[in-house]
Parts: C-alpha cells; sequence; structure tokens
C-alpha cells in the first residue's frame, strides 16, 4: 500500500474511534452533569475534526504536478499539519479558560460507577488508538499523524485526570477537576506550540535528516572511481519528494562517456535506494607536482588550524597556468567572506606568483 493510502486509512481509524468516544462521553457527561466530561467530548470531536483534515489533506497533497506546480502538491501536507496545530492550540486554550471558571465556580458533578468505567474505557481507546496513529506517522513521515497521535496521547492523560477528579469526588466530595484541568491544558498549550513551529520550520525550509543524508552519502562515495562526494544539497516539495545534488571528485582523465555512466548510474542508484532525484556535479583530482602538493598541503594545515572552517574539498593545481583551485565550507556563525581573505593571504605569502580561484559552498547538509 502507498504511502497516502496508508495515512488516509491511518486517519480514518481515528475518525472512528473519536466518534464513538463522542458520543459515550456526550452520554455519560449530560448524564452525570460534568462539564469536563462534556469539554472531553467535544475535544475528541476536534480530533475527529483533525483525522478529517489529515484526510483531505492528504488527497490534496497527493495530486499530480502539472504545469503550475511541476514539482507537486506535497508541501501541502505542512499547511494541514499547521492546521491541526492550530486546533490543538485552540482545544488547550479553551480548556484552560474552563478549568479557570471551574477553580473560580466548582459545580458538584454526579457520577455513577458506569460513568466512570466508560469514561476508563475512553482512556484505553485514546491510549491504543494514538500509540498507533503516532507510530503510523513516524513511520510514514507524516507530521499531521504524528500531530494528531500526539494529541490523542494528550487527551488519554486529560481524561485520566478526569477520572481521577471524578474519583475522588464520588468518595470525599471533593472537586479537583479544575486544577487537573489547568495543569492539562497547559500541556496541551505547549504541544499545539511546538507542533505549529515544527510545521513552519518544514515550510520555512530546515535541515535535511542525518538519518538520510549520511547513507545517501555513503552510497555516492562507495563506487570506486569517486574519491569524494561534497555539497550534498537537498530540497523537498512535501515529505516524499525530495531532489537534490551532489558534487564527486573524479580522475581528470576520465572521459565524458566514462562519466556519463557513472553519474547516471549513481543517480539511478540513489533514487532507487532513497527516492531522492539527485544531479551529480564534478570536479576533476589529479596528481598534481610537487608544488602542487605542497600548495594542497598548506591549505589543509591552514582549515586544521582553523575550527570556522568545516570543510575543504576539490582541489585542483593547474600547473600550466599557476593557479589553485578549491572550495571552502564556513561555518554559518563565522563571515565566509573575511574567513576566505585570510585564508587567501596565508597562502598568498608562501606563493605571491600562484592565483587561487577559491569557491565559498554553504553548511547545508551534514
Ligand atoms: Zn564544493
Amino acid at each position: 500500500m502507498d504511502r497516502s493510502k496508508q495515512i488516509v486509512k491511518t486517519s480514518l481509524v481515528g475518525v472512528g474511534v473519536n466518534l464513538i468516544l463522542v458520543a459515550f462521553k456526550m452520554f455519560v457527561g449530560l448524564a452525570a452533569n460534568s462539564i469536563a466530561v462534556i469539554l472531553d467530548a467535544v475535544n475528541n470531536l476536534s480530533d475527529a475534526l483533525s483525522s478529517v483534515i489529515t484526510i483531505v489533506g492528504t488527497k490534496l497533497a497527493g495530486r499530480r504536478p502539472d504545469k503550475k506546480h511541476p514539482y507537486g502538491y506535497g508541501r501541502i501536507e505542512y499547511l494541514t499539519s499547521m492546521l491541526i496545530a492550530v486546533l490543538v492550540l485552540f482545544a488547550g486554550l479553551t480548556s484552560l479558560k474552563e478549568s479557570v471558571e471551574k477553580i473560580l465556580h466548582p459545580e458538584a458533578a454526579d457520577y455513577s460507577l458506569v460513568s466512570l468505567i466508560i469514561l476508563a474505557a475512553g482512556v484505553a481507546a485514546k491510549l491504543l488508538v494514538g500509540r498507533y496513529v503516532k507510530g503510523q506517522g513516524q513511520k510514514l513521515k507524516s507530521q499531521a499523524l504524528v500531530a494528531s497521535g500526539s494529541d490523542a496521547l494528550f487527551d488519554a492523560i486529560l481524561s485520566t485526570a478526569t477520572l481521577v477528579a471524578a474519583g475522588i469526588s464520588m468518595l470525599w466530595g471533593l472537586s479537583l477537576e479544575g486544577i487537573l484541568g489547568v495543569i492539562i491544558s497547559g500541556f496541551i498549550i505547549k504541544a499545539g506550540i511546538e507542533m505549529l513551529m515544527e510545521a513552519l520550520s518544514s515550510i520555512t525550509g530546515d535541515r535535511a535528516d542525518k538519518e538520510l543524508t549520511e547513507p545517501l552519502r555513503e552510497l555516492v562515495e562507495s563506487y570506486p572511481e569517486v574519491h569524494g562526494a561534497y555539497d550534498l544539497s537537498l530540497h523537498n516539495y512535501g515529505p516524499a519528494t525530495v531532489i537534490g545534488s551532489v558534487h564527486v571528485e573524479l580522475d581528470d582523465n576520465m572521459t565524458a562517456r566514462q562519466i556519463h555512466k557513472l553519474t547516471r548510474t549513481i543517480s539511478a542508484d540513489v533514487y532507487q535506494k532513497f527516492g531522492v532525484v539527485l544531479t551529480v556535479g564534478v570536479y576533476a583530482s589529479n596528481d598534481t607536482d610537487a608544488e602542487g602538493q605542497a600548495i594542497k598541503q598548506a591549505l589543509e594545515e591552514i582549515v586544521a588550524q582553523s575550527p570556522e572552517i568545516l570543510q575543504v574539498h576539490g582541489f585542483y593545481w593547474d600547473k600550466a597556468q599557476r593557479r589553485a583551485m578549491f572550495d571552502l565550507v564556513v561555518d554559518f556563525s563565522a563571515d565566509p567572506k573575511a574567513v576566505l581573505e585570510a585564508v587567501i593571504s596565508r597562502l598568498h605569502e608562501r606563493w605571491p606568483d600562484v592565483g587561487f580561484d577559491p569557491v565559498l559552498d554553504s553548511d547545508v547538509s551534514d
């Protein structure tokens, strides 16, 4: 089954369980005259709604690319998670308001044993469905599912608190619903803000996952012709569509035909294994003469002494023109131009007649 079908299936389970809970809790809440239980039911209704949003979002995000949106609609998923985060935030604020009111104006609820059993069953159902939805979300890299799964787990805690408060009120006639409600509302609001931040960070464009970039780079470097893979840069159009580029260092005497075959093989293997559409760029590397080696070594020493320089790669010595080319990856916290000028001036001290053609690369992936 493909990813979007699995997301829809998981969400349908969420809708079903929540609607059943809404019916039971409404019944219990009205019978026992408990605002906490009625609010709990309303909360479950909003969870069913968030699952419906996930389904609609997944359907929209799964549309085929067209002329206007050639990279597809995958980023709609981030908007869906944002919408769900707003719902969670709203639920947290509402329950905070109600809980504060309950502290100010306590109201005795009248629970029966049957209603407690129904609430307990509701907690168990929420725990199970929450773990299932969150697990599926992590497996399918769906923020929306992870968000609604975590939300369900919070609801289970919320319902547990309601249940405990109901028990205490039955046994000792003490009303704790309000205080518990305030504490839980705080957690729900915090979770809502975190979900919102995560979705906004994805929309802004964040650093690619180490769990993807490290094995991907290892695969590219596993070809015997490749001396090194650098500048791996990945962009995504939703969790399921990732495109990017990488630079590989190859012997400068390889022919276009050989490079063509190699880079095509790399792209095909990367797509097959990771689903990433990768363009492969080429750096030439050569066995340089003694002078070229000395420059390369001096450069590597300078880099080793400079913590703000993360990497040097793509060194190429053009003996005839007396020019050296290389790329520097400078940490984001440093001023790259100043760092580069310092490196060049140190090299020029020893080799005043050599021309340097450096390229500044960004630290875009691990
Ligand atoms: Zn580079």
